[in-house]
């Protein structure tokens, strides 16, 4: 502000403008289509900025007028909305038993998505870095329109990632340890022209549920092979020092309990992932244990015969909610979340879940009503991660729109 009021040099006056764009650009998003005259009314800019800065966004395709609209004076003004059709960014994960892609365009909207089941736990990182290459092109090719700008790509992995560098630090349920992903990709991608960012599947899956839910105080606990907790407080993610923050599920539970993918025994996960689970539900040979089965269709196998009353299903579902309590209970003792969203198998199987997870809370956090922590089951299946990923890699348009060109 002071450098215009001095008139500033052309190096100021560029980036005032940068961050006008960005305000206009995020309040189209967070508050929806409206008038030139609403956005400056709410914005504090003067309406003959906004027209100018309104004008620049159309030109970058990342805005556009929709219907006429009454506008503050009483005259019809054109609607300005943020435009689907340009920019999209993509979302991967790579996860114990698949690889999935899935891009977004600018309003958030899914472009395009898909799962493959692949035994990722028993392939050489190359081989599944290679496979995932592949599904990532053949998306954007099918699905993207020809002039589509794509800004970025983010990888979500179930590890403790070093998000600067690009590198999975470990991954025990992939067996992976100090894997340079996103330069593999980039290669296997054949160097495309967009940013490529590494990011852990949880604190993505996080960031999908808050902008999907809107909740600034949420803790999400992610079920698969793993256990993954994104923590959002006051509508930030949680990180950390060094980006390691949320690794619940290596929370030792049971000291004298089975050994862990990490080398440890009794970590929550053993006792709540989705192998303790099918172990306890099915015996080898079952269909619900076969890895090359989506993991949607086992889960769904699971729930009919939750619904049809077997026993043994029923059982394994108890023994998972007890034991989910367990650390939920300690993790919302610590946070005092608004809400704790369900996610991964967690929300697939949620019905059998929910009751032994809400008697756990009740008995075992400190204050009283479970400090006002309510359950919520993720709407986002097995896409949270891919769209938190697609959403983070959205990001730096939102904060700088000059980043697309014109
Ligand atoms: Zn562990």
């Amino acid at each position: 502000m002071g450098t215009e009021l001095r008139g500033g040099t052309t190096a100021d006056q560029a980036s005032v403008r940068r961050n006008n764009l960005s305000v206009v650009l995020a309040h189209l998003r967070d508050a929806g289509p409206r008038s030139r005259a609403r956005v400056a009314d709410e914005t504090g800019l003067n309406k003959a900025t906004v027209s100018s800065l309104v004008a620049e966004l159309v030109q970058r395709g990342l805005v556009r007028e929709g219907e006429a609209a009454r506008g503050a004076v009483g005259r019809p003004g054109q609607t300005i909305v943020v435009d689907g059709g340009r920019v999209v960014a993509v979302g991967v994960e790579i996860n114990v038993d698949y690889v999935s892609a899935l891009v977004l365009d600018l309003t958030g909207a899914v472009v395009a998505e898909k799962r493959l089941a692949l035994d990722t736990s028993n392939m050489a990182a190359s081989r599944v870095i290679g496979r995932t290459a592949r599904l990532v092109s053949s998306l954007l090719g099918r699905a993207a329109p020809a002039d589509a700008h794509v800004v970025g790509m983010t990888v979500a992995v179930p590890g403790l990632v070093e998000g600067a560098a690009g590198t999975l630090h470990e991954a025990p349920n992939l067996g992976w340890v100090d894997v340079p992903i996103t330069n593999r990709l980039r290669r296997a991608l054949g160097e495309p022209g967009y940013p490529v960012l590494l990011d852990n599947e949880a604190n993505l899956a996080a960031l999908a549920e808050l902008h999907a839910g809107g909740h600034r105080d949420l803790l999400l606990l992610t079920g698969a092979v793993g256990v993954g907790g994104g923590m959002v407080a006051g509508g930030r993610l949680v990180r950390g020092a060094r980006g390691f923050a949320g690794e619940v599920g290596h929370m030792q539970l049971d000291p004298h309990g089975r050994k862990c993918g990490c080398g440890r025994r009794g970590c929550w996960e053993t006792v709540v992932g989705l192998k303790a689970l099918l172990a306890a539900a099915a015996d080898e040979g079952d269909r619900v244990r076969d890895p090359e089965l989506d993991v949607a269709q086992r889960l769904a196998e699971l729930n009919a015969r939750a619904a049809d009353g077997d026993e043994r299903t029923l059982d394994a579902l108890a023994g998972i909610g007890t034991w989910l309590g367990r650390g939920a209970s300690v993790l919302v003792n610590v946070l005092n979340p608004a809400v704790l969203v369900l996610g991964g198998y967690f929300a697939a199987l949620g019905q059998w879940l929910r009751g032994p997870l809400t008697s756990a809370l009740a008995t075992q956090v400190f204050a009283p009503n479970a400090g006002g922590c309510r359950i919520e089951l993720s709407t986002l299946g097995f896409s949270a991660a891919v769209r938190g990923g697609a959403l983070r890699a959205l990001e730096p348009v939102f904060d700088d729109p000059t980043v697309v060109p014109a």
